[in-house]
């Protein structure tokens, strides 16, 4: 028994990823809340995440680590938009500093986890992938750290006339180890971030890569390097540079985006003299260029040092707009006619968003459809007691909100120590309260296809998603850890009761 008299348990807390956010989690708490004992479970076989999974050619991130990494470990590299072996390595720095090795329970998929108030504790049982037996845990808490997208398999659109294709299609998600496009002609269809990171990574290499695109998207040059970091660590120390720098770029996006929402044209218009600028002359850029919805509609695709627009002044690399008739045995027919030659057609389409790993949960028997919970503060969600998620900025930094997060919930369950709660459950009061969809405020096609599996949000109060890190800074960094809405509960308590 605990000293508040629950059953005990195998583990304080269970994080399920082991990605940046699950990593997050870990070290925030390690931090924290040194005598809270974790494990944290993954499905892979190694630590990262999306930068394990992905293995596509120039992988790296369209964000500055500056602000990616975690606030109490600084990214150090000369490089602030950084590959993703560098972003691997960062983490696995984290997992030794941290000493977080013998918390790791790799090779395990989360399957099912149940909640019993009577126990105040989860049951999580798990497939352990390299003896395909089911093992099963008890926590305290769950810490959902499972990203938002499927990784068994990327979004992937069925074209006419592909049997016909004599060349290869790949996935970006699924890129084979032993795939060598030497010399080969290219086509890379998508127009998102990872389709404007393979198009500089493979020109050069291959005889041609052309970006094929529905529809265009906003495509802005940055500098690879941290000015401001670099030139602070000059003088500074590395970490008061690394602060300064890290809330100089806060500040920085969150003007651009504050700029672009409201003077859209303006900004649309700037955008275009700077990709004009990049471009070759006489290039045709509101028919590549110019997307029909407005800056940040979207995320905005950010390229270090301007390396696509440089691929395609070199002439290694095309983009063409228009629309897939079919595949032929040689390439790419267009509506407009024109046919696009090709070896190799890579499908740059995106990803399928997937809800807390697929998780099959229960709280005292009864089944959680994750689209019928609420958010709360963006970390826990009505009517299912100790469970905590993590889900960054779309429009930001995924991991300045995660940073947000897991202190809002280090803080949340001091708290509950200090005051003798076990459990802790969001509740809504007025079952009549307004509901939307989880993000409303990003029109890219895998948000769309996909989002409706996942909680909603309200209209006002704890139960906002929020997307600014101002805003987040308010409520999960300042704000107090107790609402009104917080249903608070004690093993001693109910069993008072019981024997009542
Ligand atoms: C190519 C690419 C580039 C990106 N670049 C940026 C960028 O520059 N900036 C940015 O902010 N974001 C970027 N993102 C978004 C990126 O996914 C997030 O930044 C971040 O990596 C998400 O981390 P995570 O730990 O939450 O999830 P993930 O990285 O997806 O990791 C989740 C982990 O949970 C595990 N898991 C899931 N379900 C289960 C289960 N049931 N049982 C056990 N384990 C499970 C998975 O195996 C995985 O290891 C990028 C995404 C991609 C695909």
């Amino acid at each position: 028994m605990s000293p508040n008299g629950a059953p005990q348990v195998d583990v304080d807390v269970i994080i399920v990823g082991a990605g940046v956010s699950g990593i997050g989690a870990a070290t925030r708490l390690a931090r924290e809340l040194p005598s809270k004992s974790f494990v944290m479970v993954d499905a892979r076989d190694n630590i990262g995440g999306t930068w394990d999974l992905m293995r596509f050619p120039g992988i790296r991130s369209d964000s500055d680590l500056i602000t990616y990494g975690f606030s109490y470990k600084p990214w150090t590299h000369e490089q602030a938009i950084a590959p993703g072996p560098a972003i691997l390595d960062y983490l696995r720095e984290a997992v030794v500093e941290y000493d977080l090795a013998s918390k790791l329970r790799l090779g395990r998929r989360v399957l099912t986890a149940d909640w019993s108030s009577a126990d105040a504790r989860w049951t999580v049982s798990m497939l352990n992938t390299a003896t395909d037996e089911v093992e099963t845990l008890t926590a305290r808490w769950v810490f959902s750290a499972t990203g938002y997208y499927d990784h068994a398999a990327g979004y992937r659109p069925t074209f006419p006339g592909e049997e016909d294709f004599a060349g290869r299609i790949v996935h970006p998600q699924e890129w084979p180890a032993d795939l060598d496009y030497t010399g080969k002609r290219v086509v890379i269809i998508g127009s998102g971030a990872t389709a404007l990171t393979l198009v500089p990574a493979m020109a050069g290499t291959a005889a041609h890569v052309t970006m094929l695109q529905r529809s265009p998207s906003y495509v802005i040059p940055m500098p690879s390097q941290d000015l401001v970091f670099c030139g602070l660590k000059k003088f500074l120390p590395t970490q008061r540079a690394f602060r300064i720098a890290r809330r100089a770029n806060i500040l920085r996006l969150r003007a651009i985006i504050g700029l672009s929402r409201t003077h859209p044209e303006k900004t649309r218009r700037l955008i275009r003299w700077v990709n004009k600028r990049s471009l070759p002359e006489g290039f045709d850029v509101d028919t590549h260029f110019k997307p029909a919805y407005k800056p940040w509609d979207e995320r905005m695709c950010l390229v270090p040092d301007g390396d696509f627009f440089k691929s395609v002044k070199a002439g290694s690399a095309s983009v063409v707009t228009d629309h897939i008739r079919r595949f032929t045995r040689d390439g790419i027919e267009l509506e407009s006619g024109q046919v696009l030659p090709a070896d190799l057609v890579v499908t740059a389409t995106g990803m399928n968003l997937l809800p807390f790993g697929a998780i099959g949960a229960t709280v005292d028997g009864r089944p959680v459809d994750w689209s019928e919970t609420v958010t709360f503060k963006s970390m826990l969600l009505s009517g299912v007691p100790n469970f905590v998620y993590a889900f960054g900025y779309t429009n930001n930094s995924w991991t300045l909100k995660v940073d947000l997060v897991t202190d809002h919930w280090c803080r949340l369950l001091k708290h509950m120590d200090a005051q003798g709660f076990d459990t802790v459950v969001p509740e809504i009061a007025d079952p009549a309260m307004g509901r939307r969809m989880f993000i409303e405020d990003l029109s890219s096609g895998y948000i769309k296809r996909g989002i409706a599996a996942f909680p909603r949000q309200g209209v006002d109060g704890p139960w906002t998603a929020e997307m600014t890190y101002a805003t987040d800074v308010e409520r999960l960094q300042r704000g107090p850890v107790a609402d009104p809405a917080l249903v608070f509960g004690t093993m001693k308590l109910l069993q008072e009761v019981d024997a009542r």
